[in-house]
Formats: C-alpha cells, structure tokens, sequence
C-alpha cells in the first residue's frame, strides 16, 4: 500500500513529513497516472482556486474524481477539504472545479482573510477514541473553510463555535436601546464519510500525527507502518523513532 499527496500546490511537503514520523514514505503526485501508482491521497491545504487551475492544466481532474469513485481513501486538508466538497459557497467569480464526493457544503474563507487565521483547541472524541491520547486537537485554521451542511452518511468529527454579534454595530443598537446579543454558530470542521476524510484546519503543520495515524488505519496502512519504517532510509528512520510531544506546532 502506497499514499500519495498531492504536489501542485500548498503544504505537501509537510503532509510528506508527517507520513514519515509515522514510518511511511509518501509519493509526489502530479501527474494522472501516478494515481496509478498509490492505494490512498492526501489532497493538501494551500490554495483552492489555484491548485484547481494547476490540476485543469495538467488534465487531474477526471483521475482525481475516479480515484474518489473507486473507494480509494482520500483526505482534504483545508483546501483539499474544498477540492473534495460536492458543493463551495464564497468562491471567487466564475467558480472553481471540485472534485466531489464528500456530501457537504463548505463556505470556502467562513472564517475571514489571513489576518482572522487562528489556532484553538478542538474536542475530537473520536480521534482519541482511535488513536488515545487527548481528546483535544490543536487546530491551526489558516484562511479556513468550514462546512456549512453535510449529508446524512456524513460522520462529524470535530466542530467549532463561532460567536457572532447579532446587533449590525454596538452605536445602532445603542441607539435603538436594544441589547446587543451575541449568538453561537456553530460549523463543522472535520467529517468522514466513507473512504473520504476532511479536515478544515491543518494537521501537517502540528507535532500531533494522530489524523494522519487515522488516515493510515482508513488506508488499511496501520498494521505496515513498522515494516515501511525499516524500509526508509536511515536518516528517515530515526526520524520516525523520535518520539515527539504532541501538544507543540512544529513552526514556532
Ligand atoms: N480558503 C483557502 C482556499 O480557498 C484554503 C486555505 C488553506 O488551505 N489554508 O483555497
């Protein structure tokens, strides 16, 4: 069993070395018939709109969406996530080719520009549940989408609050006596259905390997990791010997 990442765009090589700490060595994809080639894909966080141009331009799409329809796993981090919605709400003009399978809307930016990126603690029952340790995950949202709706075989792994002020503006409802209220939205921020996992926020870019873990066991991988382990090169190998906390970004 193989993984592949996809590598036109975006935080592939931190995918990449995360399957290492885990013992596996991933494949750059970036071609149609290297899909050919790997058992599950990782579809990384970066740029929707211009990872969709890059997978038009070299014909991916069709590969990509046969890869989905044969119940290969298949992850979306972020802008994967995007890639990988039947349905994106807040996309640029003109839209931008998904790939579907996953029942769900996501809102593509909910959470605003760069400036709104942001890190918070997520319940994860069933990570934990799966992989131990916490039952909370340290999510780095980072021009994040989230999902809006999601299908009934759609499981919800993770979802988040968001407060939202009700009055327009504290002066108008000043003005107008009323109280200014503040209600509680809450989104989705990590689904599997299926063969298909998303994430909103980005686990590559956190010490934490557990969704990656996760991600192995759906791809059938977990009983090969030692094996893959001894097969990697020796650098890689104590690489993927060293424990490391899991409560700590590995960029600081
Ligand atoms: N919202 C971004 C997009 O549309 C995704 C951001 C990310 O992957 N960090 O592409």
């Amino acid at each position: 069993m193989s993984v592949g990442v996809l590598a036109l765009q975006g935080s592939f090589n931190e995918h990449l070395a995360a399957l290492r700490r885990l013992g596996v060595k991933g494949m750059e994809i970036r071609k149609a018939e290297q899909l050919e080639h790997v058992t599950a894909l990782i579809i990384p966080g970066g740029e929707s709109t211009t990872m969709a141009k890059l997978a038009e331009y070299h014909n991916l799409f069709p590969a990509l969406r046969d890869f989905v329809k044969t119940g290969k796993p298949v992850w979306g981090t972020c802008a994967g996530l995007i890639f990988l919605a039947n349905k994106a709400v807040g996309q640029k003009s003109g839209g931008q080719e998904l790939v579907g399978g996953l029942d769900c809307t996501v809102h593509r930016n909910f959470f605003g520009s760069q400036l709104q990126s942001f890190e918070t603690e997520l319940s994860v029952p069933v990570l934990a549940a799966m992989e131990g340790g916490p039952a909370s995950f340290r999510g780095l949202f980072i021009r994040a989408p989230a999902i809006l709706e999601a299908g009934p075989n759609v499981e919800v792994l993770a979802d988040y609050s968001v407060l939202k002020d009700k009055a327009t503006s504290y002066k108008s409802s000043a003005e107008s006596g009323e109280e200014q209220t503040v209600s509680e939205e809450k989104v989705i921020v990590a689904v599997k259905q299926g063969n298909l996992l998303g994430t909103a926020f980005h686990p590559e870019l956190t010490a934490d390997t557990r969704w990656h873990s996760f991600f192995l066991k759906m791809a059938g991988e977990a009983g090969d990791q030692s094996s893959s382990c001894s097969s990697m090169a020796e650098e890689d190998l104590a690489d993927c010997q060293q424990p490391r906390p899991i409560d700590l970004p590995i960029f600081q």
